[in-house]
């Protein structure tokens, strides 16, 4: 391979370039092979290729499967169509209209996916596009029933009527525009908070992302570009009737999503050409449709689970192995003063009375502790002692039974525990919570989401304030990996990280989002000496930092190194409390870590 090859493999700046000139090509084929047939397929296909990017949205990256995302279709086309034909809208208000009325009716759509599992949602889905279909043939009123709408006029720009060349661009320039705008909504505190929602519900919740407002995001944007794409199939086929939004038009766009690569950006594009597309152009092949998409479905199920672009990403990361090109990125650039983290002022923690059952099991039966602001509590005991149902009663993830929880006075009962998070509790668990196929950084980057402000609408733009207050956070998450020691690790899969590492990553994650309140539950667990002792220290520094920490550890000459205060758990109640000195002095502590409970009842009788 020469080295011009090599170097256009291994930039990653000639992509722009390469991408740049794909567009040209696009934009300029109609003058070189543009029959009115082709462009209708390739306009019709433009309008597919949306659905499937706002689809990719919500299944790829958002884990939800509609399976009812023709039904959205129907309903953009059928607004344009009505609104152009029976009111004289001109098209680009009817084209607004089509999307609002689709944004509208994705998010009504939406709500059973708040309380069903994923599958059972896509059932719903599924009958939610037949009672659509139902309704455009028996709302006759409306929708003039099966006879559809027809003569429906092509869109006009200042008096010009729109050819079919100027159709083809303008779904063109649609579909860019869609692919840039999702490139950079994707890259944005939402694509993050979105893959969370999908792959750790709980590493979101504990990040302080509110599950159904993000998930809502997804439907309400995925559905208006599915609106987007019903105006542009009504001008285009300038027919609208029930029989073109049947089931399978449904089930096509998730075939398209899945079989070209979910939660890809171009996954959406790849499979409308290589399975709408080929198929329309070669027509020997189009008999064969329904089996290529079966066959297709099966072997990329079996060898290439994130479809097409999946299985070329693969391949790619093997050719760059090859040729020695394959080292990891370097971290982003840093003009920033790593040293400078900055101060946190401490909450103070108050826990009264708290219970907590399980069914007959009583996990907390009373517990009480204080923390001044500003130190280090530890909490030891027993397995099943009920030390990390403590700290989920304090950062809100189960209900309360009785007792109260004050943080700086403020009570949390009740509280959802996003906000909790939000309110300035971190946490990390005692199984870590990684998002495995981001970066390192993402996954710190996901911490600094409830500090960012920018909206989906101008984190798509990427606006000059956005693309700011990205940099900061980027420049937190680096400070912070640094601080936890993992900077040069950063580009890597979290996935990728050894477990002890994995725990670092997630301390990190928490510090981006300055809390007050840190909650860590046991996280030198497995790790070697060496690596306790460094914890230590990072523990200690944390808690220099003005952070109240309250940690849940076995290692007592841990515990007695960076506690200022220490509760010991037993069977859900508190057996000691007190300096570590003095704690670890207790005979029943020293009896209760000897695992003999029978000598304890002999020292207090
Ligand atoms: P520790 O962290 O001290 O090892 P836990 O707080 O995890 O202990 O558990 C305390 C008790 O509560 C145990 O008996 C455990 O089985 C029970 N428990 C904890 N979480 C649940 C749950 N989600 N459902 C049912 N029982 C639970
Ligand atoms: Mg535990």
């Amino acid at each position: 391979m020469g080295d011009a090859a090599r170097a256009l493999i291994g930039s990653p700046r000639t992509r722009p370039a390469l991408l740049f000139a794909l567009a040209l090509a696009l934009y300029l084929a109609p003058f070189a092979v543009g029959t009115e047939y082709r462009l209708f397929i390739a306009t019709q296909m433009a309008a597919y290729v949306l659905v499937a990017i706002g689809l990719n949205l919500l299944n790829g990256y958002g884990g939800q499967v509609s399976l009812g995302h023709g039904a959205l279709v129907a309903i953009g086309a059928y607004t344009v169509a009505l609104a152009m034909v029976d009111h004289q809208w001109s098209f680009w208000p009817a084209t607004l209209l089509a999307m609002v009325a689709a944004a509208a009716v994705g998010a009504v759509m939406a709500l059973p996916a708040f309380r069903l599992s994923t599958w059972y949602f896509a059932l719903i889905t599924l009958g939610f596009a037949e009672v659509v279909g139902g309704l455009l043939t028996e709302w006759r009123e409306l929708t003039h029933g099966f006879a559809g709408v027809v003569g429906i006029p092509k869109p006009g720009v200042l008096g010009h009527t729109l050819t079919s060349f100027d159709l083809y661009w303008l779904a063109l320039s649609l579909n860019i525009l869609a692919l840039l705008g999702m490139a950079n909504l994707l890259r944005s505190r939402f694509g993050r908070a979105l893959v969370a929602v999908r792959d750790n519900p709980v590493a979101a919740t504990a990040a302080g992302v509110a599950l159904v407002r993000i998930k809502m995001m997804a439907f309400v944007v995925s559905a208006a570009m599915a609106g987007l794409a019903g105006a542009l199939f009504a001008v285009q086929k300038t027919v609208v009737t029930p029989d073109d939004f049947t089931a399978d038009f449904s089930i096509f766009f998730l075939l398209m999503v899945v079989l070209g690569g979910a939660g890809r950006l171009w996954g959406p594009v790849v499979g409308a050409v290589v399975f709408f597309l080929v198929p329309e152009l070669l027509t020997a092949l189009q008999s064969w449709r329904m089996l290529i998409y079966g066959v297709a479905l099966l072997l990329l199920m079996l060898y290439a689970p994130h479809g097409l672009v999946g299985a070329i990403e693969t391949g790619w990361k093997r050719l760059r192995t090859r040729l020695g090109l394959s080292n990891i990125p370097p971290a982003p650039s840093t003009a920033i003063a790593r040293e400078t983290v900055h101060p946190i002022a401490g909450a103070a923690l108050s826990v009264r009375d708290v219970e907590k059952r399980f069914g007959g099991v009583s996990a907390l039966a009373g517990v009480s502790l204080d923390v001044a602001a500003g130190t280090t509590h530890a909490i030891v005991g027993p397995n099943g002692s009920g030390k990390t149902t403590l700290l989920n009663m304090i950062s809100g993830f189960y209900p309360i039974d009785g007792g109260a929880i004050l943080i700086d006075g403020r009570s949390v009962v009740g509280m959802a525990p996003h906000r909790i998070a939000r309110s300035g509790v971190g946490r990390t668990f005692q199984t870590p919570r990684m998002l495995p196929q981001l970066s390192v950084l993402d996954n710190a980057l996901l911490g600094a989401f409830p500090a960012e402000r920018q909206g989906a609408a101008a984190a798509a733009l990427s606006l000059p304030r956005a693309r700011r207050e990205q940099m900061a956070s980027l420049g937190d998450a680096l400070r912070y990996l640094d601080f936890v020691g993992l900077a040069d690790r950063a580009m890597e899969p979290a996935g990728e990280l050894p477990h002890g590492q994995q725990r670092l990553a997630e301390i990190a994650r928490a510090l981006v989002g300055r809390p007050r309140l840190l909650l860590l539950d046991e996280p030198a667990a497995g790790l070697s000496l060496a690596e306790l002792d460094r914890l230590g220290e990072l523990i200690a520094a944390i808690g220099a930092l003005g952070t109240t920490v309250v940690i849940v550890e076995h290692h007592l000459e841990l515990v007695a190194n960076i506690c200022r205060s220490v509760t010991v758990l037993e069977r859900g109640a508190v057996l000691a409390s007190g300096t570590p000195a003095e704690v670890f002095s207790h005979e029943e502590v020293i009896a209760a870590y000897m695992g003999s409970h029978s000598s304890v009842g002999q020292a207090a009788s």
